[in-house]
C-alpha cells in the first residue's frame, strides 16, 4: 500500500510573502483500486473563473498552473483517470472537490451532512466557496453519518476500504467536515482537513477558530501525545509535499 502526497492548489500569502502553501490531496493504493481523497482544483477551474477563484487571486498569491490538476498529477504517476475508482471528500469547498468532474466513474464519499449543506441553501459566510458546477456531472454518491464508532477517542465512521479508513467528523470549518485516517504499514496517516492548522504556530487561536473551527487545540493534543500517528491539515507548506510518498 502507498500513498501519494499530491498538492492540488497553490495558495500563497501576499503578507507575510514567505508564507506558501499548497493542498493536500492524498492518492491511497487499496484492494479497492485507486482511492482519492480530495481533489484540489480541477481542470475545469483553470476555464471557468469563479468568483471565490477571483477573490482568492485578490487576497494570495495564486500560480492558477494547470499542470497541478490533480488527474494530470495521476497520469504522470502512471495511471489512467478511470482507475480513481472513489473519491472521499473531507468538504466540499471548491478547492477540494473541483477535479470531481475529471473523474467522472468515481464514486464519491462523503459525509451527510456535508453533502447536504453543499446542496441545500447558503446559510454561512464560508458557504460561498461551494460551486455546484463541481457535481453538475451527476457522480454516484455513498453518503454516512456516525454510528457510535470510535477512531482513537475520535467519533468515526469506518469506510469501505482495505487498507482501513476512517472518516472522522470535525465539523466547524463547514457544517460536515471530516478529517481521514489512513491505516499505514506501522502507524497511521491523519489528514485532519481544514479542521486546524497544527504546523502553524504564528496564527493566533481566535483566527484559526474563527475560519477553521474549534478543533484546533484538540489537533495539536492529539499530534503530540500519538507519534505513531503522521499528521497533516489541508493547507501545507511547500516542502511538506517534498515527501511523495509514505507506505
Ligand atoms: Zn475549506
Amino acid at each position: 500500500m502507498t500513498i501519494h502526497f499530491l498538492n492540488g492548489f497553490t495558495c500563497n500569502a501576499r503578507i507575510p510573502r514567505h508564507w506558501k502553501c499548497g493542498t493536500l490531496e492524498l492518492l491511497v493504493e487499496t484492494e479497492q483500486g485507486l482511492v482519492l481523497v480530495d481533489t484540489g482544483l480541477g481542470t475545469g477551474d483553470y476555464l471557468h473563473d469563479s468568483g471565490i477563484l477571483r477573490l482568492f487571486k485578490v487576497v494570495t498569491i495564486v500560480p492558477l498552473d494547470p499542470q497541478e490538476a490533480v488527474v494530470r498529477q495521476v497520469v504522470r504517476l502512471g495511471y489512467r483517470p478511470e482507475d480513481v475508482r472513489h473519491i472521499v471528500l473531507t468538504h466540499m469547498h471548491f478547492d477540494h472537490c473541483g477535479g470531481l468532474p475529471d473523474f467522472p466513474g468515481a464514486k464519491i464519499h462523503v459525509h451527510r451532512r456535508e453533502y447536504e449543506s453543499f446542496t441545500g441553501r447558503r446559510q454561512r459566510w464560508t458557504d460561498m466557496a461551494y460551486i455546484r458546477r463541481h457535481i453538475a456531472h451527476r457522480p454516484e454518491f455513498c453518503l454516512y453519518q456516525g454510528a457510535g464508532e470510535k477512531w482513537y477517542d475520535f467519533d468515526a465512521i469506518r469506510l469501505p476500504f482495505e487498507p482501513e479508513m476512517w472518516l472522522v467528523p470535525l465539523f466547524g470549518h463547514t457544517y460536515g467536515q471530516c478529517g481521514v485516517a489512513v491505516k499505514l504499514s506501522a502507524g497511521w496517516f491523519f489528514n485532519a482537513a481544514d479542521a486546524g492548522a497544527v504546523y502553524n504556530d504564528a496564527t493566533p487561536a481566535w483566527a484559526i477558530r474563527l475560519v477553521l473551527g474549534p478543533h484546533d487545540p484538540r489537533l495539536r493534543a492529539f499530534m503530540h501525545a500519538h507519534p505513531e500517528v503522521r499528521m497533516a491539515n489541508s493547507h501545507m507548506y511547500p516542502e511538506w509535499f517534498d515527501v511523495a510518498t509514505y507506505a
